[in-house]
């Protein structure tokens, strides 16, 4: 057996992109899971795919792993056309949910598996094992059996398992699916850390918003086989290109119709987060530039560094009003500044949100099937 070719250093002089998927459909009987996708991954890059569950964002990894194979398309790694070459023959590695490490061996002999299986020479295995650890932070770990870690070092585990190959694309599958939160977010930070030390393209899949926003360099969100915006996490946010988008990535306010009529004067669709939105005492005057609309609170929902108002507006819509608590006491009655701070439910109130925070949306809503 081979050795399999060592990922170049990145900028080491590869042309075009690590990831090209051209036309990419696959279908299992009628369901398709993946239809007609074009995408390209730079190299280097921390690419997410973001979707609800059955999106199909398993299914792109698995034909890019070749675990798979293609109903139509191809895929390119670095250029090249591997859309019918096996699994192994593949420059990718991929990390999934449930670890898959082996619980009768030692972190060392867990991580130096796939170069024992090449044939590497003990001396090197041993020295890239070691290598892999010190990355992924678990240098000292190396004789510990797997059920003696914490399920946030094993994760750390699979991941060194895979940067020990060296891959020049490492596909990682909800690979923090089964931390709690607290760890989660830590394993967030620092794999996002670990992945600009090591330079290797990561594609990440996730279905939490959240996570995807913290870690990535630009995001697919995926929607029923297909992408629905492909964009940095600011421009995702600031800027959603579709209801569906809006409704996924973070809380948003979907002004359209009638309503959109009456509050802005034109019919949308449009969206307005709920940051940009301030709560204020009925019949306040209105600044030119702004928007606004009476409602009455249906809901205070206190969540620590946020308050979310839920306001019903007289013209029909239900909108969600984010306020910092940056004050430790409730603000007097009547400051605008911290209104979230004393609202109270079956209050009657004003919100009021600038034009230019208006999102416009391209073409007509999703329902709401992702919350
Ligand atoms: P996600 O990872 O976004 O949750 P998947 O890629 O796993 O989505 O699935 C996409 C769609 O393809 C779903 O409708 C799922 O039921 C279907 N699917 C996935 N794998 C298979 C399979 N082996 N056989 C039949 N249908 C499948
Ligand atoms: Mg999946």
């Amino acid at each position: 057996m081979t050795l399999a070719p060592e990922a170049p250093r990145p900028g080491a002089g590869t042309a075009g992109p690590a990831i090209s998927l051209r036309g990419l459909t696959k279908r299992y009987g009628a369901v398709t899971a993946v239809e007609s996708l074009d995408l390209d991954v730079a190299e280097g890059e921390f690419f997410s795919m973001l979707g609800p569950s059955g999106s199909g964002k398993t299914t792109v990894l698995r034909l890019v792993a070749g675990f798979e194979e293609a109903t139509e398309g191809t895929v390119l790694l670095g250029g090249q056309d591997v859309t019918a070459a096996p699994p192994y023959a593949r420059e990718v590695n991929t990390v999934f949910q449930d670890y898959a490490i082996f619980p009768h061996l030692d972190v060392q002999a867990n991580v130096e598996y796939g170069l024992r299986v090449k044939k590497v020479p003990r001396a090197e295995r041993r020295r890239r094992a070691a290598e892999a650890l010190e990355t992924v932070r678990l240098d000292g770990y190396a004789s510990r059996k797997p059920h003696e870690l914490s399920g946030g070092q094993r994760q750390r585990v699979a991941l060194a398992r895979a940067l020990v190959n060296r891959p020049r694309v490492l596909l990682l599958d909800e690979p923090l699916g089964a931390l709690d939160l607290q760890l989660r977010r830590e394993m967030q930070v620092e794999l996002k850390q670990i992945q600009r030390d090591v330079g290797i393209t990561f594609v990440f899949v996730t279905h939490d918003q959240e996570e995807a926003l913290t870690m990535s360099d630009r995001i697919a969100v995926f929607n029923q086989g297909r992408i629905e915006q492909l964009a940095t996490p600011h421009e995702l946010y600031e800027r959603p290109a579709s209801a569906f988008v809006a409704g996924f990535v973070g809380t948003s306010n979907l002004l359209e119709g009638d309503v959109a009529r009456t509050l802005v004067g034109e019919s949308g669709p449009f969206v307005v987060r709920p940051e940009k939105v301030r709560l204020g005492e009925p019949a306040e005057g209105l600044e030119p530039g702004w928007c606004a609309g009476e409602g009455t609170v249906l809901e205070v929902v206190y969540l620590g560094a946020t308050t979310h108002t839920v306001v019903r507006l007289d013209a029909g819509v239900r909108m969600t009003v984010a306020d910092h608590n940056d004050e430790t006491v409730a603000a007097p009655s009547g400051d605008p500044a911290n209104g979230a701070a004393h609202a109270r439910r079956d209050q009657r109130v004003r919100l009021s949100w600038r034009r230019d925070h208006l999102v416009p949306l391209a073409g007509t809503a999703h329902e709401e099937e992702s919350r």
